[in-house]
């Protein structure tokens, strides 16, 4: 079943940051099958280039867009670009963020006698958490700061923000990136009261944990039996599985949507198999 057939947003321009991305990239095929114009920008522009001409070749609308989500001109000149192509922003995806290796501890936790190599929280390099906390927050602040002024009085224009599990409960080894999703959930209350008075809702979508292409090899030997890591998930999964990229769709597609959700304003979406109601017993 295709569930863009669901959603009409022909003629809306929907900008994806992080569209370069395999979520995004994802996001931007499911979204262009709405009829919607869809904006895929990235850093890096081949990766974001490659999504968009699958779209088109595909029969849908859709341009890549070279921009770094840290660089105000960058974003501003995209913006322009953007709206001499398709016109001015109807729904903006805050979607790049990430993780870095720099601002992740070796072990789950302290404990005495370390070994010398092991990666302590002591150990964590501040150019790595800032890097993580602007990708994530500023990331996601100052591509709103551009797009949002074209969407104030716009009817049915909405942000979606890209929260995570981490927002709710911090995962082991991952304080900042945990701490910048956590801010992201936060932001995304901030902002749906912010723009309340000119008709901007803002929603955030909190994925559980999803098997991609790029994590497949860490959560599932080469026999496909699930590792160590992948059965803590599981065990913590009420549902008992791994969720599927499509999977986020129905719940992107309802925020975005003003025939669906027009009062549903300031909430965080988690899509998760239960993973953040449960609390392991
Ligand atoms: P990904 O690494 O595949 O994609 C992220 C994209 O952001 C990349 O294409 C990268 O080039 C781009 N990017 C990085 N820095 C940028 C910058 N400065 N300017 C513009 N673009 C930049 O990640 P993904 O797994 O597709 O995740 C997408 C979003 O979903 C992220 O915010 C991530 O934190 C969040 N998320 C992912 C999962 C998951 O299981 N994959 C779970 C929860 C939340």
């Amino acid at each position: 079943m295709n569930i863009a057939n669901n959603h009409d947003f022909k003629g809306k321009v929907v900008v994806i940051t992080g569209a370069g991305g395999v979520l995004c990239a994802f996001f931007a095929q499911e979204i262009a099958k709405t009829g919607a114009k869809v904006a895929l920008l990235d850093i890096n522009l081949e990766s974001a280039e490659q999504y968009a001409q699958a779209i088109v070749q595909n029969g849908g609308i859709a341009k890549a867009y070279k921009t770094n989500v840290l660089d105000l001109e960058s974003i501003q000149q995209t913006r322009d670009a953007i709206e001499k192509d398709f016109g001015t922003c109807d729904v903006l995806i805050n979607g790049a963020g990430g993780n870095s290796p720099k601002a992740t501890t070796d072990n789950e936790f302290h404990e005495f006698n370390l070994a010398d190599s092991t990666k302590s929280f002591f150990d964590l390099d501040k150019n790595g958490i800032e890097f993580v906390f602007n990708l994530n927050y500023l990331g996601t602040l100052l591509p709103t700061q551009v797009f949002a002024k074209d969407m104030i009085g716009k009817k049915g224009a909405n942000i979606i923000n890209v929260s995570s599990m981490n927002a709710y409960t911090p995962l082991t080894k991952i304080p900042a990136y945990s701490g910048a999703k956590a801010a992201i959930s936060n932001f995304t209350q901030w902002l749906a009261v912010y723009f309340s008075k000119v008709s901007i809702r803002c929603n955030a979508i909190a994925p559980g944990f999803l098997v991609s292409n790029q994590n497949r090899g860490l959560l599932f030997d080469s026999e496909g039996n699930p590792t160590a890591r992948a059965n803590k998930i599981l065990t913590n999964t009420p549902m008992g599985r791994f969720g599927e990229a499509h999977e986020l769709m129905g719940g992107i597609l309802f925020l975005m949507d003003e025939n669906y959700a027009s009062f549903i304003n300031g909430v965080v979406l988690p899509i998760d198999g239960g993973f953040s109601a449960y609390s392991g017993v």
